[in-house]
């Protein structure tokens, strides 16, 4: 059972496994399908996409409180930010 486990955990990269997507589909229906950040500024932007709080590469757990509701572009300054940190 734990080699099940450490597998899933070798392959985080590859995000288009079925636990995942359902896990994702959870985050959303918790969030009513808003991006979270948006939603801190007033706007209500509808989430297309689940990302993690605390970035996997950073410690960050796939538990479901560490991931968040996020709409495209959301995501995509996020992830940005994240590599340019990872880089410097
Ligand atoms: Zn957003």
């Amino acid at each position: 059972m734990a080699v099940g486990w450490n597998e899933r955990r070798k392959g985080m990269s590859g995000r288009g496994g079925r636990p995942w997507r359902r896990k994702r589909e959870a985050v959303l229906q918790r969030d009513r399908y808003l991006c979270q950040p948006c939603q801190i500024k007033g706007r209500a932007t509808p989430a297309t996409e689940v990302d993690h709080i605390k970035p996997v590469s950073e410690g960050g757990t796939d538990s479901m409180f560490n991931l968040v509701s996020v709409c495209r572009p959301c995501h995509q300054a996020k992830t940005q930010a994240e590599s340019v940190r990872a880089k410097s």
